[in-house]
């Protein structure tokens, strides 16, 4: 058995390797927590999107997409409340110079009591059995009830510094909970300081009065002050949704963990326009809608789970993370959050500016409220590699390699192969690739051994490989190899964009 750790390394270069991800700018030495998407990334990720655009604009016929620029009014920022308040607890060790996130570091502390509170469970649980009662266990044994008293205190105590904008309190909080920076092993802390995550740069030539503006942080902000244009010429009526995919920027104080946390993101966002009182039915009805998205795409509904927020943002009334199970734990993929009227009501006060919807039901006249969904487009990526990325060890001893991606959103669909290179099999196999090409993104690969370039296609995740051998010239046939199961078959030339359609479409998925 691998450590997770060890896999988590294998599968970052197994994306280099085959042209999914690479560092930015590495002939340079790389930048920190940026990321470019190589041949084959590109493709995984256009396959994300198109899939997430669809199941939105597409299939629902209230929702419409937009795509805002990513410089906006800088006041845009200031009614949003990013300007005072986007900002992280940043506290550093002075021994190791290393800099952390004063929160992360509290929450890792508490995962880890968790940790322990599980440990003893499991214990337990093989201890006796069958006629094990969990819900007893953890209300009466001692030292889970301890370890869950702490927890309890010290999340109290960590809301209400947050909340209260207590800083030093948050420093005393590391201290008390003993908590050691991991690099220097020391409690050396200086104070915490609130840190901006936005970036800013400046726009016009003279650099007196050019205006400080900044990179978005979220995409969201877009839709708010387009609500009004979209609403009109596109005479939408409540309850309907704007979507929009686009990079946003945060100057993360951390950034670890591959593409999980990047200065340079994108996102996928809707925000969905509801009558005030009925928000949290759309809440309901979202996170499900959302779950489902994921769910579809067949990785293990083990790897998902709900996570209620503890403390709310201070314009939301309902807030969730839909959470999968990445090689480093449980962590955020999605958030949905019931926003109120609240980003609307600003953009009214400071731009000054009616924003409004006029209810023909209620003849009536209300700011909207908002339900948004915002998922994290490389963090999906992500989940779905480190999901897709199998070592196999084979019956006869060797091993494979095999990106087992969802087959609608793999980087190629197909990979025509010619057993040999002569015998008219490459100029077959050209023939069948020029008609498959219509359909579908196809790779036609003539060198090395099949077996060679059977395993090179699973490394990249392509579904099927079509090989042209003697028999293809004698009767139109051509074998088909299926990549999970190594299965092979037989079939007629003519079948083979059925039975391709057949697995790719995203039709089919969204039909299931
Ligand atoms: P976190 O707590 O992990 O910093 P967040 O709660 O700040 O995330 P949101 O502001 O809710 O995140 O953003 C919505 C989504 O955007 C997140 O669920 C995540 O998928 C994605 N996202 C946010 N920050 C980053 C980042 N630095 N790199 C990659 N994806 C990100």
């Amino acid at each position: 058995m691998i450590t997770q750790e060890d896999f988590f390394k294998k599968l970052i270069a197994h994306s280099k390797e085959y042209g999914f991800i690479f560092q930015s700018s590495e002939i340079y030495d790389g930048l920190s927590a940026v990321y470019d998407y190589g041949q084959n990334g590109v493709e995984l990720k256009n396959n994300i999107k198109e899939y997430w655009w669809k199941s939105m604009t597409q299939m629902n016929e209230n929702i419409v997409g937009i795509d805002s620029a990513i410089f906006m009014h800088p006041t845009i920022w200031k009614a949003s409340g990013h300007v005072d308040a986007f900002n992280d607890p940043l506290i550093d060790n002075k021994d190791s110079k290393k800099r952390y996130r004063a929160d992360v570091l509290i929450e890792d502390y508490l995962a880890k009591i968790e940790d322990k509170i599980n440990k003893e469970v499991e214990k337990a649980e093989k201890r006796f059995g069958e006629t094990f009662d969990k819900a007893q266990f953890v209300s009466t044994n001692q030292r889970v009830l301890e370890n869950q008293e702490k927890i309890d205190a010290v999340k109290k105590r960590f809301v209400d510094d947050l909340e209260t904008n207590n800083l030093d309190d948050l420093k005393q909080l590391i201290i008390d909970c003993e908590i050691v920076c991991p690099v220097s092993g020391t409690r050396n802390w200086t104070d915490v300081r609130q840190f901006n995550l936005m970036f800013s740069t400046q726009m016009g030539s003279v650099s007196e009065d050019a205006n400080t503006i900044y990179l978005r942080p979220e995409t969201a902000q877009g839709i708010f002050v387009n609500y009004l244009n979209v609403q009109k010429t596109g005479r939408m009526k409540i309850p309907f949704g704007i979507a929009q995919i686009g990079k946003a920027f945060r100057n993360e104080i951390v950034a670890r963990q591959f593409i999980f946390r990047m200065r340079e993101f994108e996102q996928m966002e809707m925000q969905f326009f509801v009558r005030p009182g009925e928000e949290l039915k759309w809440f309901e009805h979202w996170k499900q809608a959302r779950l489902k998205w994921h769910k579809a795409l067949g990785i293990d509904a083990k790897h998902y789970r709900f996570h209620d927020h503890d403390k709310l943002a201070h314009y939301a009334n309902a807030a969730c993370d839909i959470e999968f199970q990445f090689p480093f734990g449980f962590k955020e993929l999605e958030g949905i959050h019931s926003r109120t009227d609240f980003d609307l009501k600003r953009h009214q006060e400071f731009a000054g500016k009616k924003i409004q919807y006029f209810d023909p039901e209620l003849n009536e006249n209300y700011v909207p409220y908002v339900v948004e969904t915002s998922v994290g487009l490389d963090r999906t990526f992500l989940a779905i590699i480190s999901n897709a990325f199998t070592e196999e060890k084979l019956e006869d001893g060797s091993e494979r390699v095999v990106m087992k991606l969802p087959a609608v959103l793999a980087p190629y669909k197909v990979a025509v192969l010619p057993l040999m290179n002569k015998d008219g099999m490459p100029e077959m196999a050209r023939k069948i690739f020029d008609n498959l090409k219509y359909d579908f993104k196809c790779q036609i690969e003539e060198k090395d051994a099949i077996g060679k370039r059977y395993r090179r296609q699973d490394a990249i995740g392509t579904p099927f490989c079509i090989t042209i051998d003697h028999q293809t010239l004698e009767d139109n046939t051509v074998t088909i190899r299926y990549r999970d199961t190594m299965q092979q078959e037989r079939i007629s030339v003519n079948d083979v964009n059925k039975i391709i359609q057949d697995k790719v479409s995203l039709k089919n998925l969204f039909k299931n």
